[in-house]
Order: structure tokens, then C-alpha cells, then sequence
């Protein structure tokens, strides 16, 4: 296995950011062909997703109806004030497997890796392991 890291920075407290790009990056330079790329987010309050990169809307969407479903404010126990943060990031999961052939993931025409910020900003660290 070998493991790779990335940052990245939020600058809004809710934001969906397209890594897919700098995880394609990772797995040309390291010479990657064949295997697993594992995507991990060591965070309690952003997760991994995958979904559309071609229409922004369904970024925008996304995290309304997130907003909608599990508002900032309600009767949270958890004082720092990111209770809906938590939860959000758990709904979202924090790890995503992308099958590796020919040295490109081989993720669906529409399909991107979302990194999902729910507590920004923040700097953030994203782990990827390439497994053959
Ligand atoms: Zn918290």
C-alpha cells in the first residue's frame, strides 16, 4: 500500500470542493496502474461523497436540502455548537473505494469525488491509500 495525503482549504462553513482532479494527480504520479484507491477523511465534521461534477446545482442542492433536513439551531446537548455538522458528516460518510485500471479511476462519466465541509473554514486533510 502506499499512502498519500492532500489539503484542503474551506473558505465557507458548508462547501462541496471537486478533489478528483488532485486524486487522478496522486495515482499519475505515483505511477498507479492497477488496484484500489481509498479515499479517508480523518475529520468528525466533513466527509467524502461521490456524485455529479458537471452541473453546480446539484452541489447547491445538495447541501440545501442537507440545511433543510438537519438544521444549525435546534436542542443540541453538544456544546460547541456543531451538532448538525456532526451528524451531516456521518450521513455523508468519511471514506469512498474508486477502482484503479490503466492508471484512471474508473468513476462514471458525471460522477466526481465531493469533499464535504460542514464546519468551515477549515484546513483539511484527506488521506489516500493506493492499494495493488
Ligand atoms: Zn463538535
Amino acid at each position: 500500500m502506499e499512502l498519500f495525503q492532500i489539503k484542503v482549504q474551506t473558505t465557507k462553513r458548508e462547501e462541496i470542493i471537486d478533489i478528483t482532479d488532485k486524486i487522478q494527480d496522486i495515482i499519475n504520479h505515483s505511477k498507479f496502474e492497477n488496484g484500489l484507491c481509498r479515499i479517508f477523511v480523518p475529520h468528525t465534521t466533513a466527509g467524502i461523497t461521490i456524485n455529479e461534477n458537471a452541473d453546480p446545482n446539484v452541489k447547491i442542492d445538495f447541501l440545501d436540502i442537507l440545511k433543510k433536513l438537519i438544521p444549525q439551531s435546534s436542542n443540541y446537548r453538544h456544546i460547541e455548537g456543531n451538532s448538525d455538522s456532526h451528524v451531516k458528516a456521518s450521513l455523508t460518510g468519511f471514506s469512498q473505494t474508486v477502482i484503479v485500471q490503466n492508471g484512471k479511476m474508473l468513476l462514471g462519466t458525471w460522477q466526481g469525488l465531493w469533499f464535504c465541509e460542514y464546519d468551515g473554514p477549515r484546513s483539511r486533510t484527506v488521506l489516500i491509500a493506493l492499494e495493488r
